[in-house]
């Protein structure tokens, strides 16, 4: 049962697309093989030539297959699918004509399918493909036509021919003016689909990051916290949380102004985040409050990744903000008790960020259990 699906995997594809633009194949394979049995049966009737039915059904029937594989290995050959409708739908207006200039008095119906080729490419092309394909449809048929009555005028007499060009350039033409409509509502539909996936993209980075310093947010971070509350109930392994404050963050706001304070938070995001591993998670929990979630780390990891954090800030601040002094943190670590709660493990850690402060600032105080 399983290698019967890979074969049908392997055969359409698992790419929407491709199994898309391939059904619309197969409802042309069928077409083409409708008409094929049609014009048999009037040779049968002794009212179309068997010669030129032959050659009809080879081109009809054999063009099935190059398009099969063309549109199944599209992607690998960089095929876009407009290109292939439009190819697709040359060859289809091209059989059709011969199959009206094969068909005995019962003509006249064949002319429709002319109608469903171009509905059909609608689904896949751009408005003035469109209209160029039904252009080339009416030039196709009116030579055709005129053709037609000076080969063999007894079979098409040429007012017939006339009634036939007229009916099916005004059809065709009125067919051409609503897919082009058709093709611009979709193309319309396209863009706005884009638009929204976009916007939805935005929105989703606005409500879980900070815009000034592109860190997770408060909201984000209780997320992720509350995800770790469930996973530190099992798991049972080390993890650590450290509230990080600004020293003196007002000060620099007051001397050097509010633009000076952001680009010190800014640096200090950067910086902070740079020295972390891809399983900590940093949030901006506060104004120059911050809160770093570090997970399977011991609390000697934690004071050397502080540690690292430090000595990053020192550095850039002396290259960026050679103007400003140097900013320096103070940050309450604790180490998460088994069974303990997030609240109450940041609860122990402002405390000890309280202590940090209360002792001198530019420290890591430890929480007590
Ligand atoms: P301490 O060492 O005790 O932490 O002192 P501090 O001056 O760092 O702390 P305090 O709480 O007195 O001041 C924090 C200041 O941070 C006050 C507030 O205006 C400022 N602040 C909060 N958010 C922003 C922000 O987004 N940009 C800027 N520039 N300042 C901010
Ligand atoms: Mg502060
Ligand atoms: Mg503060």
């Amino acid at each position: 049962m399983r290698s019967l699906s890979s074969v049908w995997n392997l055969l359409v594809s698992t790419d929407e697309k491709i199994r898309r633009q391939l059904g619309y194949w197969a409802v042309t394979a069928g077409m083409y093989l409708l008409c094929t049995a049609l014009l048999w049966l009037e040779v049968s009737f002794g009212e179309a030539p068997r010669q030129a039915t032959i050659w009809t059904s080879i081109v009809m029937l054999g063009g099935l297959l190059p398009f099969f594989l063309l549109i199944r290995l599209s992607a690998r050959l960089s095929l876009r699918p407009s290109q292939l409708a439009l190819a697709q739908g040359i060859l289809a207006i091209i059989c059709t004509v011969f199959f009206y200039a094969l068909s005995g008095p019962a003509r006249g119906a064949t002319l429709s399918i002319l109608l469903v080729v171009l509905v059909f490419c609608t689904f896949t092309l751009e408005a003035d493909k469109s209209h160029s394909l039904s252009v080339f449809a009416i030039g196709l048929l009116g030579l055709t036509m005129a053709a037609l009555p000076c080969i063999d005028p007894v079979r098409f007499p040429p007012r017939l021919e006339m009634i036939h060009f007229f009916i099916a350039a005004a059809t065709l033409l009125v067919v051409a003016f609503l897919t082009g409509k058709l093709s611009q509502l979709r193309s319309h539909l396209k863009a706005q689909k884009a638009e929204l996936a976009d916007a939805l993209a935005r929105i989703r980075i606005l409500a879980t990051q900070d815009e000034l310093t592109s860190l997770a947010n408060r909201r984000h971070m209780s997320e992720v916290l509350a995800d770790e509350e469930r996973r530190l109930r099992t798991s049972g392994q080390p993890t650590c949380l450290a509230l990080l404050d600004i020293d003196w963050f007002k000060q620099i706001n007051d001397k050097h102004g509010h633009d000076a304070g952001d680009a010190v938070l800014r640096l200090f995001a950067g910086q902070a985040q740079g020295a972390l591993r891809a399983t900590d998670v940093l949030a901006r929990w506060g104004g120059e409050e911050f809160l770093l979630l570090m997970r399977d780390t011991s609390l000697d990891d934690a004071t050397q990744v502080l540690g690292r954090v430090r000595d990053r800030i020192a550095l850039a601040c002396a290259v960026e903000l050679p103007h400003l002094p140097v900013v320096t943190f103070s940050a309450g670590l604790v180490a998460m008790s088994p069974g303990e709660g997030v609240a109450a493990g940041i609860r122990r850690a402002d405390q000890a960020l309280y202590r940090a402060k209360s002792e001198g600032r530019n420290r890591v105080m430890f929480a007590y259990s």
